[in-house]
């Protein structure tokens, strides 16, 4: 693999998008002494409160993608769903890293999933649904229960039904929005884990172990690393993630995450290309965060050390916190072990991630309960 000259500090970056993990890349970026541009179609956003030049344009103007793409010496994102032209628009002005093709395979469901098999990587059991009809059929397949979710993970926030009756697939069908779709097997897993990993432009590997996460309604709640799984689980799904960016031939930072099924068996559940809610805490527990990685990663330096310095906890904010008025940051900010931070969203909505706090302790068993107290004292008239 040919070597290209490394983007020094200094230097011009560009993000497409604009959310938390552009803000916390640009924030890395920024100390390091790089500027950092940002494309989305909204102002004053997380990414652009804290960049250097905050562009606001569609994805879908791809002059103005050329445009911007012209202006920085690397073209990086930190959503999947950027559109495939705009990635290309990009391209033909700047290196895109990780490249078109790696966004294009993990951001639509089905494709991944066939990556992943043909890969002969371990996932979830599953059948495409292209209309209705093949639902029944699926479902004879997989058993119930079972999970339908659209193909495209982008589509308008529509996503998932778990069907558990037969009498439920018409209701599946419409929940989703009758579009081309996956269903999978229900797994019922003893714990879900990730392990978030960079690949650098000459092929060196670096990853932050398994980090154990915990979901409600669907959405990421508590991570907590290391994970409380055999370290024999851990070390096969750091194995299976080199394999997942070693075939992707990522330049960049991935994250895999994965089911721990009762028998110890790993399933891939999904790849995210860029930094990973749950490696969040990377920021305050290691010597080189996740989003350090994606800048050493895309600018052609060498990785930095993944050393853990202590064990830790992350909880997520979401906007249901602030229901009752605004959170009580000097209650969580009187814990001496607990970090906040905060995205800058401008509304608060259930269900949208707002900022998360990280707690490190001498175990993870107490960095969780110290990072769930803090959530709870955040909670006014809590
Ligand atoms: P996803 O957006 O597909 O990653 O799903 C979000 C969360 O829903 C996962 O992290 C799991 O907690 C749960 N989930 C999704 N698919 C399945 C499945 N096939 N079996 C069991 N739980 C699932």
């Amino acid at each position: 693999m040919s070597r290209v000259k490394p983007i020094l500090p200094g230097s011009a970056i560009g993000v497409l998008g604009s959310g938390q993990l552009g803000r916390m890349f640009a924030i890395a970026a920024r100390r390091m002494g790089y500027r950092v541009h940002t494309f989305s179609p909204d102002e004053d956003t997380p990414t652009g409160q804290v960049s250097d030049l905050e562009v606001k344009a569609a994805y879908e103007d791809l002059d103005a993608v050329r445009d911007f793409a012209s202006g920085v010496a690397v073209v990086t994102f930190e959503f999947e769903n950027v559109p495939a032209e705009t990635a290309a628009a990009a391209e033909s002005r700047a290196p895109v890293r990780p490249a078109g093709n790696v966004l294009h395979t993990t951001q639509h469901r089905l494709r991944e999933k066939w990556f992943l098999s043909q890969a002969g990587l371990p996932l979830t059991p599953f059948r495409y649904v292209s209309q209705a009809a093949d639902l029944p059929v699926a479902l004879q397949d997989l058993g119930l229960p079972a999970i339908l979710k659209t193909a495209d993970f982008g589509y308008d926030g529509k996503g998932q039904f778990r069907i558990t009756s037969q009498d439920q697939l018409f209701e599946a069908w419409e929940a989703v929005g009758q579009v081309e779709a996956v269903l999978e097997a229900f797994v019922d897993f003893e714990c879900e884990i990730s392990v978030v990993a960079a690949r650098s432009e000459s092929g060196d590997f670096v990853h932050y172990g398994a980090i154990e996460n915990q979901h409600k309604n669907g959405i990421l709640d508590l991570s907590i690393a290391p994970a409380r799984v055999p370290p024999k689980v851990a070390a096969e799904a750091v194995e299976l993630t080199r394999t997942v960016l070693e075939k992707l031939e990522v330049v960049g930072v991935v994250c895999v995450e994965f089911f721990v099924a009762k028998s110890g068996r790993l399933l891939i559940n999904e790849i995210a290309p860029r930094p990973h809610n749950s490696g969040h805490l990377t920021v305050d527990a290691n010597i080189t965060s996740q989003f350090e990685q994606q800048l050493r990663s895309v600018c052609g330096l060498p990785l930095g050390s993944v050393k853990q310095l202590a064990p830790a906890a992350m909880a997520n904010l979401l906007g249901d916190l602030w229901t009752h008025g605004e959170p009580d940051w000097a209650r969580a900010a009187a814990l001496p072990d607990v970090k906040i931070h905060l995205y800058g969203k401008l509304s608060a909505r259930p269900g949208r991630k707002m900022g998360h706090l990280t707690a490190i302790s001498t175990n993870v068993e107490t960095a969780l309960a110290d990072v769930q107290r803090a959530r709870h004292l955040l909670a006014p008239h809590s």
